[in-house]
């Protein structure tokens, strides 16, 4: 039986100020309390990291960054580092999004550096891997996205490998309206869960969260659970509404 809690995770990308970040962090966890079997995470912009650490202190809530440097410290003017994400209260970081990919041009090397990093500084990546339509539409999503996988873990040990979450994030799903077919999502999840055996062992992958993103809301979430290999969710539009992103996050959780 596979027993890995669900994982939730709220990508922000560069929306809200902090007035609305406290805003929304205050009608969330009341909405969310008490709520187990599911583990929940928020990754907003920066600048409201302090704001959100304060409203979701004593909560289960966790926070992430959107993304962070690829070395440790020094003369890198406008970049984060892993550091300063732990001392601003992150646990994770998602790693690799396809609008870094494709939008500043991060590539397959630095998004592996990127993982060795967090890992090393006690962050919990979230690497995020996918194709565009072009490659689906050649045939070759499974081929691209385990050979992204293969880069960003390449090197690794076992032990790190189990620290990391991989999100399946078809680049044509996200912020479209256009989510694959959950039968769809589980063929590249379970490609994933594959490839991290093949890279250090069956243990780990049956450790490693594989989510999916791209257009999941509320009415789409429960489906997507179904499927054995896919461990929640990288939420970009549908978290922005702590409603709707409650809802989201209720329907997640584990039945016990
Ligand atoms: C994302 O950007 O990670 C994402 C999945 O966005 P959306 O949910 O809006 O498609």
């Amino acid at each position: 039986m596979n027993t890995r809690t669900p994982l939730i995770a709220g990508n922000w990308k560069m929306n809200k100020l902090t007035g609305a970040a406290s805003a929304f962090a205050r009608e969330f966890k009341t909405l969310v309390a008490g709520l187990m079997g599911v583990d929940v995470l928020i990754c907003p912009p920066f600048t409201c990291l302090a704001a959100l650490r304060e409203e979701f202190r004593d909560t289960p809530v966790g926070l992430g960054g959107q993304n962070m440097f690829y070395e440790p410290d020094g003369a890198y003017t406008g970049e984060v580092s892993a550091e300063m994400l732990l001392d601003a209260g992150c646990a994770a970081v998602i790693l690799g999004h396809s609008e870094r990919r494709e939008i500043i041009g991060e590539t397959d090397e630095i998004v592996r550096r990127k993982t060795r990093l967090a890992l090393q500084t006690g962050l919990r990546p979230i690497v995020c891997v996918g194709e565009t339509l072009a490659v689906r539409e050649a045939g070759r999503a499974a081929v691209h996205v385990r050979d992204q996988t293969e880069s960003a873990l390449a090197g690794l040990s076992g032990e790190e490998v189990r620290r990391v979450t991989v999100a399946y994030e078809p680049i044509w799903a996200i912020g479209t309206g256009r989510t694959a077919t959950a039968a769809d999502a589980q063929e590249i999840c379970s490609l994933i869960r594959a490839t991290i055996a093949s890279l250090a062992g069956g243990g780990a992958a049956a450790e490693v969260r594989v989510l999916y993103g791209g257009s999941v809301k509320a009415a789409n979430i429960a489906e997507l659970l179904q499927a054995g290999d896919i461990d929640g969710a990288l939420v970009g539009g549908a978290s922005l509404q702590a409603a709707e992103f409650a809802e989201l996050v209720r329907l997640a959780r584990v039945r016990t």
